[in-house]
C-alpha cells in the first residue's frame, strides 16, 4: 500500500497524505455498495427527493468549506471555483431533486392492435453500483455531478478521485456524513491508476468515467471482460468560429474565458478559434491585448490559476514549440512563473501543428482565418474531438446553419462552455470525446435500467400469433400485413381472426 501526497499547485506544498487502496480494501468496499444498492432500491423516490434536498442543504452551508478545498487542491482562483466546480453541481442537484419523479415515472407506450388486451409501459430502475472515475481539474463538479445523478436514479455509488485531488474526494466522503446519507450508499476510495483499474474488474453495474482519451479507452477495455457498460466522457478540441458579422467585443471576450478559465485546463476550453478574415487582423489584436491583461495567481482577484503539475506544463511547452518551429506567431509573452503561464495566443497555425490537433489543455489557443462558411465547418471538424464547439455570427439563420454541420455533443451560439453547466441539456461528446449523455432527464434515465413491460388482460386461450400454426393463419396474417393501412380490409381481417379463435378486437 502506498502514500498518496496531494500537493497544492502553485506552492508546491503537501494539503493532504492518503493511504491507497488494497486489493482487499477494494473487494470489501463492492459487497459494501452491493448491499447498500440493494437497500437504495427498495427505498422510495420520495425519500431518494428528501436525501438529495438534505445534501443540497450541506453544500449550501458547507459553501466556503467546499470552496477552500477545491482552491487548496487546485490553486485555482475562488471565483473560478465557486462558479464553475461548486454552482454548477449544485444546480444540478436541485435540478435532479425538482425533476427525477417526473422524468424516472414509468410511461405509457402505445401498443400495436393486433395485441389486443396488452399495455405497455416503460419503468426506469435502478442499476446497482455505479462506479465514478473522476479527473483533477473540475474535481469537485467532476465527481459530484455522476454522483449525485446515480443517488438520484437509486443506485449506490463508489467515487475513484484522481490521484491528483484526493483531498476533493476525501470531501465528497464528509458532506456524505454530514448530509446522513445511509451507510455505504457513497465510498471514497483512494488511489491512482492501479485502484481505478481494480475497482472496474470489480464488476460495478455501470462505470462513468472521466478523463482522457487514452485512459478511456483502457477503461472501456477492463469493463469488456465482464460486459459492463461504460459511459465516457474523454477530452476535448473545442473549435470557435467566430465570422465578421459577430459581435466582436463579445466574441473576443468569450474568447478569453472559453480559452483561459482554468488556466484552459477544461474538456470544453476554447483550442481551436478559426476568424472570418476580413475581420482576422482586428481580432487577433483584441485577443492578444486582453490576454496580457488577464492576471496571473490564485487570489480572489485573479483570473487565471496554476498549471496542475509539471507534466502538463512540458505538454503546454512542447505544443508552443512545435508551433512556432512550424511558422505560428506568438502574439503574447511567453513568461512563466513557478506553475503559472501567461495566457498565449497562437496566430497563423495550420492543422499540421500539435496546438491544432491534440489536446493542450493549458493556457495557449491557436488562430486561423478563414474564407468561407463552407471551410470553416470543415475546419471543425477535421479533429479525433467532438465534445463542444461554439459559432458566432448576428445571422440566426448562419448559425443554424453551421451548428447543424458540426460533428459535436454540444453547440454554443454566441456564447462558450455554457452548455455544460445547464442542468437541463443532456453532456456528452461524440467521436474521441465518448459517449453517453448526463445531466437532464437524458442523464437520470442513463443511470437507470430501462424496462420494458406488456402486460396482458385478455381473457382469450390464445393469441394471434401462438400455436398451432396452419396454412389458413399464414393466409391471414399475410392479409393482415397487407391491410394494415386499410381500415375496412383491416375490419374483414380482424373477424378472420376472431373466427378462428384468435382474439384481436
Ligand atoms: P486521466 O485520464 O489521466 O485520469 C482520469 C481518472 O482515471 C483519474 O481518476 C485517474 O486516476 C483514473 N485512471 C487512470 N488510469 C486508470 C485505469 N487504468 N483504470 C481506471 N482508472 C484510471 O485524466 P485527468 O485526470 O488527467 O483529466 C484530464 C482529462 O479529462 C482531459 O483529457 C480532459 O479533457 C478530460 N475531461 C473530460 C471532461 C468531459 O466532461 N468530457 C471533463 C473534464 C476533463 P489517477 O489520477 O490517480 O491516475
Amino acid at each position: 500500500m502506498s502514500e498518496i501526497v496531494a500537493i497544492a499547485p502553485g506552492l508546491g506544498t503537501a494539503v493532504g497524505r492518503f493511504t491507497e487502496a488494497s486489493d482487499v480494501e477494494v473487494a470489501e468496499v463492492m459487497e459494501t455498495a452491493r448491499s447498500a444498492a440493494a437497500e437504495a432500491r427498495l427505498r422510495p423516490l420520495k425519500e431518494r427527493v428528501a436525501m438529495l434536498g438534505r445534501l443540497a442543504r450541506v453544500m449550501t452551508e458547507q459553501a466556503e468549506h467546499i470552496n477552500r478545498t477545491i482552491c487548496d487542491a487546485t490553486g485555482k482562483p475562488p471565483v473560478e471555483a465557486l462558479a464553475s466546480d461548486l454552482l454548477v453541481a449544485l444546480d444540478l442537484l436541485r435540478y435532479c431533486e425538482q425533476n427525477l419523479a417526473a422524468a424516472l415515472a414509468p410511461r405509457e407506450r402505445p401498443t400495436p392492435f393486433y395485441f389486443l388486451g396488452s399495455k405497455s409501459r416503460v419503468e426506469y430502475r435502478p442499476l446497482g453500483v455505479v462506479l465514478v472515475i473522476s479527473p483533477w481539474n473540475y474535481p469537485f463538479q467532476l465527481a459530484m455531478a455522476p454522483i449525485i445523478t446515480a443517488l438520484a436514479a437509486g443506485n449506490a455509488v463508489i467515487l475513484k478521485p484522481s490521484e491528483v485531488t484526493p483531498t476533493v474526494g476525501a470531501l465528497v466522503g464528509e458532506l456524505s456524513e454530514l448530509a446522513s446519507l445511509p451507510e455505504g450508499l457513497i465510498q471514497v476510495v483512494q488511489g491512482r491508476g492501479d485502484v481505478g483499474q481494480a475497482l472496474v474488474e470489480a464488476g460495478p453495474d455501470l462505470v462513468f468515467f472521466t478523463g482522457s482519451a487514452a485512459t478511456g479507452s483502457q477503461v472501456m477495455r477492463s469493463a469488456a471482460t465482464k460486459l459492463t457498460p461504460v459511459h465516457l466522457e474523454l477530452g476535448g478540441k473545442d473549435p470557435m468560429i467566430v465570422f465578421k458579422d459577430a459581435n466582436l467585443d463579445r466574441a473576443v471576450n468569450g474568447a478569453l474565458y472559453g480559452a483561459f478559465s482554468n488556466a484552459g485546463q477544461a474538456c470544453v476550453s476554447v483550442e481551436r478559434l478559426y476568424v472570418e478574415r476580413r475581420v482576422y487582423e482586428p481580432f487577433l489584436k483584441a485577443l492578444a491585448s486582453g490576454a496580457s491583461k488577464l492576471r496571473l495567481g490564485s487570489s480572489v482577484d485573479d483570473d487565471v490559476g496554476p498549471m496542475i503539475n509539471p507534466a502538463q506544463i512540458e505538454v503546454v511547452e512542447r505544443h508552443v514549440e512545435d508551433a512556432l518551429a512550424r511558422g505560428a506567431r506568438l502574439l503574447t509573452q511567453r513568461k512563466r512563473a513557478g506553475s503559472y503561464l501567461a495566457p498565449m495566443v497562437l496566430a497563423d497555425t495550420d492543422h499540421s501543428m500539435l496546438v491544432m490537433r491534440d489536446e493542450t489543455f493549458g493556457p495557449v489557443v491557436g488562430v486561423m482565418p478563414f474564407d468561407s462558411e463552407d471551410e470553416a465547418i470543415e475546419l471543425a471538424n477535421d479533429s479525433p474531438y467532438g465534445l463542444s464547439a461554439s459559432v458566432w455570427t448576428r445571422s440566426a439563420s448562419r448559425a443554424g446553419r453551421v451548428a447543424a454541420r458540426i460533428d459535436t455533443g454540444s453547440c454554443s451560439i454566441n456564447d462558450v462552455m455554457r452548455n455544460l453547466a445547464n442542468p437541463h441539456l443532456p453532456f456528452g461528446g461524440t467521436k474521441a470525446s465518448g459517449f453517453g449523455r448526463y445531466h437532464g432527464p437524458e442523464g437520470l434515465r442513463s443511470m437507470s435500467r430501462t424496462v420494458a413491460i406488456m402486460s396482458n388482460s385478455s381473457r382469450s386461450r390464445n393469441e394471434i400469433n401462438w400455436f398451432p400454426y396452419s396454412g389458413r393463419l399464414h393466409k391471414t396474417l399475410r392479409l393482415l400485413m397487407s391491410t394494415m393501412d386499410d381500415r375496412k380490409l383491416l375490419g374483414r381481417t380482424r373477424r378472420l381472426l376472431t373466427a378462428m379463435g384468435r382474439k384481436v378486437i
